[in-house]
């Protein structure tokens, strides 16, 4: 990286003699292991030469977008090449004068048929800026910045962060921890380190020890957190540097790096014959995302209890939140989650206008499809075994011993687990699409649940009522409008609104005549009760339309959820054992 302001990685690699061979196939990874999507990273590629040891360009032929045939004649050659790295994110490379990061499959070729092979890779960070180099590749003794991986999925498994980061460490037990924290944050660093302690004592403790003897959690700090990116000894997490106020930026952060950190088991270690053998040339099919996702984004939850760094009320609140969100996504029954994870590729990352109308995020479902399950096996065992036992039991039997899981496994290791099968579950929550009825199961397990709409007023302090709003929160035209511009983002199916024609993209002028603005539109709606017509005017490519609807009463409800006091000791159990409360 000799000049970061390019944002240009300069490459050059060394391959060995291939005796025998008379060509060797040089390849570019399209898609980074962890984000199902075809990526083409070979778009960034420019500058390619290839050269025998004396410096002589050889012939090549170019296959596709991707690959290149060399005529090496056995011996061995040099490739260089130039990347532009210059999107922020945790699966591909960057390079500025403040730092350079890189995930390896968007940087590094590889020689068709050789991943085998071991890999050592030189880091020459920019002259005199006085950069370090963190990952979790060990380091080769007496050669500086140099680092050895055994094979190229290992050397691609481990991101590089190369700048001026703050350093801090930590042992539990005799595993090692590092945090490399790069960028502007208003974070205590301290409080950081507490949570990633805490979160990484209480996983270990889940799955019986660390599967590594070093583990480094990178951290970009940046205007706007985009999520991690999970590895085998390391992790990439990009996060609002300046989310940091108050308490719900801190509960982001162990949010994040609980799943984040939950992946080294599930999905880097307890994996199917999909992921456990990758092809870095094509999409790699998988029915378990629901699995290696959204249980994942389930267990952060009950680790974050677990580690003391969120309490009960935190849970009740996300619930109480998130699955009224859930509970009215109109897509969230028309795909099995099995299924979901299989299109993985050309849906959830390649999201239409009509995603959410048509289909869920298997983080989402998976989410729930997670909960559900657990507390099913708490039910059956009294409240003392559920999903972080059979995540055990897989990681011994399956993860541990290097054996892929297929979804039989998982449903095996759940009975063996809960004393009982749970195929009706199986075939109904992830190969069918049933209703998730979570909230009879929380009941079941102690807690109290109620849902009212939000212009109900009874039970309300009258210090807390609202009457013209709660009034105004009755009428329901089912469109949901982008937040600062009248453009319609989405129409409920069967809504009122979806039966008078709106669609996408139609631009909102006028309710009744009256001119709205996005602070306005919901306002001038909820001045009608439901069953009255308004006639509501908008452009649609340019040209003014009217559509006359019939309000409808609106489907929202206000949640709220409690433990419940007057539980009988057999919910209470069910209850103190799925959140962990009786193992602290
Ligand atoms: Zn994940």
């Amino acid at each position: 990286m000799p000049q970061p302001a390019t944002h240009e990685f300069e490459v050059e690699m060394r391959v060995p003699a291939l005796p025998g061979h008379e060509t060797a196939e040089l390849v570019f990874p399209t898609w980074a292991p962890g984000s199902y999507l075809v990526r083409d990273f070979v778009r960034h590629v420019i500058g390619l030469t290839v050269s025998d040891a004396r410096g002589r360009t050889l012939a090549r032929e170019r296959l596709d977008k991707q690959r290149w045939r060399i005529q090496t004649a056995g011996r061995p050659f040099v490739v260089r090449y130039r990347v532009f790295a210059f999107e922020a994110s945790v699966r591909t490379s960057f390079l500025d004068d403040s730092h350079g990061y890189w995930n390896g499959t968007s940087v590094f070729f590889h020689v068709a048929g050789e991943l085998a092979r071991p890999c050592r890779v030189t880091v020459v960070p920019p002259p005199r800026a006085g950069w370090r180099v963190a990952t979790a590749l060990a380091p080769v003794a007496r050669a500086r910045n140099s680092y050895a991986a055994a094979d190229f999925d290992e050397l691609v498994d481990a991101p590089f962060e190369i700048g001026r980061h703050e350093t801090r460490a930590f042992k539990v037990g005799r595993t090692k921890f590092e945090l490399a924290l790069y960028g502007r944050c208003n974070a205590d660093t301290g409080r950081l380190v507490d949570i990633l302690r805490r979160i990484v004592t209480a996983t270990g403790r889940m799955f019986g020890g660390f599967p590594f003897d070093r583990y480094l959690f990178i951290v970009h700090a940046l205007p706007i957190g985009s999520g991690g990116l999970e590895h085998r000894a390391s992790v990439t997490m990009d996060i609002a540097g300046l989310s940091f106020e108050d308490d719900a930026g801190y509960r982001r952060f162990a949010d994040l790096a609980a799943h984040e950190f939950f992946h080294a088991w599930n999905v880097k270690r307890i994996q199917d014959a999909a992921l456990a053998r990758v092809d870095y040339t094509r999409e790699n099919y998988t029915r378990l995302l629901w699995l290696f996702e959204g249980f994942t984004d389930y267990l952060a939850h009950i680790i974050m209890l677990r580690a003391g760094v969120t309490r009960e009320r935190d849970l009740y609140r996300m619930l109480a939140e998130d699955w009224p969100k859930y509970a009215t996504r109109p897509g969230r029954n028309e795909t099995p989650l099995d299924e979901l994870s299989y299109e993985a590729w050309i849906k959830q990352y390649k999201p239409s206008e009509n995603f959410i109308n048509r289909s869920v995020s298997y983080y989402e479902r998976g989410f729930w499809a997670g909960m559900a399950l657990d507390i099913q096996m708490r039910l059956a065992t009294a409240g003392r075994r559920g999903l972080p036992e059979m995540f055990r039991r897989l990681w011994e039997r399956f993860g541990r011993r290097g054996r892929p899981v297929d979804e039989a496994d998982v449903r095996d290791a759940a009975a063996a687990i809960g004393g009982r099968r749970f195929d009706r579950f199986f075939d109904r929550a992830i190969r069918g699409t049933d209703e998730l009825d979570l909230p009879a199961l929380w009941r079941r397990a102690g807690l109290e649940v109620k849902a009212r709409p939000e212009w109900d007023q009874r039970g309300k302090p009258p210090a807390e009522r609202d009457d013209v709003r709660a009034r105004r929160a009755r009428a329901w035209t089912g469109i949901d409008l982008h937040p600062e511009r009248m453009l319609v983002r989405n129409v409920v199916p069967d809504s009122p609104a979806w039966r008078a024609g709106i669609t996408f993209g139609d631009d909102i002028v006028a309710v009744d005549g009256a001119r709205v603005n996005p602070a306005t539109f919901a306002r001038r709606v909820g001045d009608n009760k439901p069953g009255t017509r308004v006639a509501i005017a908008y452009f649609r490519r340019d040209l003014l339309r009217e559509a006359t609807l019939t309000l409808a009463e609106s489907p929202a409800r206000t949640w709220t959820v409690t433990a419940d006091a007057h539980a009988k000791a057999g919910a209470a159990a069910v209850r103190a054992g799925w959140l962990g409360m009786a193992r602290r």
